[in-house]
């Protein structure tokens, strides 16, 4: 199938069995470290939201400029960065029903496959790695790349023109509003949108923003297949 499938990491692919987890420890951590405040993500609806694009939503209720925010925002999210790649344990990630076997199949028909994830880069690439996912993902833009999620489906898109995609279908999958505003919102004509109640949005609601199909997980992965091929 000549196609590109774009999925989104946290609540898409995998989750975190700790609570609070590493990448929650990371945000506070490297704020405290920059900025020098104690805070924590949940001052946010942060669902769907890019790393950085709570960086700066959680740094302005806080009362810091936009020019003080900026000053420290590479910083701050290189430190996220180590923390996170310090302190991240074998065994904190489990991937969801269906994922791998839906990875594998799309792979052997010769889709291309890529990311839009808000995670930092160096966090992404952690993560899937310590559940031998990396390798699946030809392109990806990253929360390190834009706090915007709109350009990141754009920016993936481009990498993976780059990387010899050649126009064709193009698929988000994603488990939040904010994962089907994006895809809609990024430009890419003929781009279409995967939601799965697997996070923090129900069904309904992911309906409601306008996914293209639905779907409660993507353990049966003829149906997702299936919505691809249509
Ligand atoms: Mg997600």
């Amino acid at each position: 199938m000549n196609a590109l499938v774009l999925f989104d990491i946290d609540k898409t692919l995998l989750v975190s069995k700790l609570r609070p987890s590493t990448q929650r420890m990371a945000f506070s951590i490297a704020i405290k470290e920059v900025y020098g405040i104690d805070t924590h993500v949940d001052l946010v609806d942060h669902r769907g939201m890019t790393d950085q694009q709570i960086l700066i939503e959680v740094l302005k209720l806080h009362g810091f400029s936009d020019s003080e925010i900026k000053g420290g925002l590479l910083k701050c999210m290189q430190r996220m960065g180590e923390f996170f790649n310090e302190n991240v344990r074998s065994g904190e990630f489990e991937v969801l029903g269906g994922v791998r076997e839906l990875l594998k199949t799309l792979q052997r028909e010769g889709t291309m496959l890529g990311l839009v994830t808000g995670n930092l880069k160096p966090i992404a690439k952690r993560k899937l790695e310590g559940v031998n996912l990396w390798s699946y993902f030809k392109v990806g833009a990253f929360g390190s790349d834009s706090p915007n999620r709109a350009d990141l489906v754009r920016l993936a898109v481009e990498r993976a023109k780059e990387e010899g995609f050649k126009p064709g279908k193009i698929f988000v999958v994603g488990d939040t509003i904010r994962d089907v505003e994006a895809a809609k919102n990024s430009g890419v004509r003929n781009i279409k949108t995967i939601a799965v109640a697997t996070g923090d949005c129900s069904p309904e609601d992911l309906r409601k923003a306008g996914a293209d199909f639905v779907f409660e997980d993507l353990e049966d992965i003829n149906k997702v297949l299936g919505a691809m091929s249509r």
